[in-house]
């Protein structure tokens, strides 16, 4: 193969990017797959329906770049968050991207960079640190409680500390799965002297009300960053979106990439926002497994982490590597997210959580 004895030490990477591992949530083929945070319940006919005909409509338009402002679809977007947060919200709120990833991207091109850094409180989504590295931002974690939530006073310390120009509050928080209140989010938004990105990936699933509340008070440092492939159920379509002040994303429109939504994707999630409610209808049934789930592990005897999402940090493993493995053997590929003697499973649809505590049980038996 041409290249083959060229290796990554013989690139002249960037500093900050030597001896950095890629994001790497295993893609394996097995009966049950409870590892990424997906819905699990996949489309229904309809909307597959509408999507093909809408993406069929649009495929006419091939030849021509999209709109560059996908100004259709965040005005479908905004109306959908309006009704969802009842804070009223217009196309100019809606930043639209490929995924909520290359939404908080486009955040670091335009408020980290050199000379800059981003705060996150960690554990909490490993990407946070990976795009911060990949725009050349430095990286401050602060820690959270022993019990993985957020420890107001000392969160709120740690940002007066370091002044960081950007700011990631998860909620609900990933691998964890617990909400922060307003109140709480008012006081680090109080302390921050940069943006602070609210990252509702999994916002639907949390009984907290979302950050959007709080954009008419905090204009000028507040950014809510949402997704459609968790509750939506469209992790493929990858379609991700923020809402802040119009002039956040007069910001965001120096760094984005022309035409970066393509015209398909666009048709693709307008078409399935048509079907919003029937979508979010699954959302009460994954909470309920969910709590299922939650009493369940606890009733074998592992510390389950309380979720306000659709997946369950949990624990007590004398060895978590060995312990994933052993789901894996067994067919179930759930997560090691390299917090000692947890692991996180996401909920599944009922007979997925079935296999998932049936072997939860046997490790219990041989294991905590
Ligand atoms: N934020 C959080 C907290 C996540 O867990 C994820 C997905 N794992 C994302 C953002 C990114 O999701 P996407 O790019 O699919 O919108």
């Amino acid at each position: 193969m041409p290249g083959q004895g060229v290796t990554l030490a013989d690139l002249p990477l960037r500093d900050n990017l030597r001896g950095k591992s890629p994001y790497g949530a295993p893609q394996l083929q097995v009966p049950v797959i409870l590892n990424t945070n997906e819905n699990p319940h996949p489309p229904s006919q309809a909307l597959i329906d509408d999507v093909a005909k809408a993406v069929a409509a649009a495929a006419e338009d091939l030849h021509r770049y999209p709109d560059r402002d996908a100004v259709a679809l965040r005005s479908d977007l905004a109306d959908y968050l309006s009704a969802a947060t009842g804070t009223p919200l217009s196309v100019d709120n809606i930043w639209a991207a490929n995924g909520s990833n290359e939404i908080l991207q486009q955040i670091l091109q335009a408020f980290g960079g050199p000379g800059r850094s981003a705060m996150g409180f960690v554990p909490s989504y490993s990407m946070h640190p990976i795009i911060s590295d990949g725009t050349q931002t430095r990286w401050v974690p602060a820690q959270r409680a022993d019990d993985f939530t957020l420890d107001v006073p000392r969160a709120v310390a740690a940002v007066a500390e370091h002044k960081p120009d950007v700011i990631f509050v998860t909620s609900p928080n990933n691998p964890t799965g617990g909400s922060i209140p307003l109140t709480d989010l008012r006081a680090i938004l109080d302390a921050a002297t940069g943006i602070v990105i609210v990252d509702e990936a999994y916002g639907e699933f949390s009984s907290q009300p979302s950050a959007v509340a709080l954009l008419d008070e905090y204009g000028s440092k507040l950014i809510v960053s949402r997704t459609m492939s968790k509750a939506f159920a469209f992790a493929g379509g990858r379609l991700g979106y923020l809402a802040a002040a119009p002039a956040m994303i007069e910001a965001l429109l120096l760094v984005r990439l022309p035409y970066h939504l393509s015209v398909l994707t666009q048709a693709a999630a307008r078409a399935a926002l048509q079907h919003s409610a029937e979508t979010l209808g699954n959302v009460a049934a994954i909470a309920a497994e969910r709590d299922r789930v939650a009493a369940a592990l606890a009733e074998l005897g592992y510390a389950v982490t309380p979720s306000d999402s659709n997946f369950i940090l949990f624990g007590g493993f004398a060895d978590a590597p060995a312990s994933w493995q052993r789901y894996l053997d067994r067919g179930v590929l759930i997560r090691d997210v390299g917090i000692p003697s947890f692991l996180r499973a996401t909920i599944g649809l009922p007979a997925e959580n079935d296999a998932f505590l049936k072997v939860s049980a046997e490790l219990a038996a041989a294991e905590p």
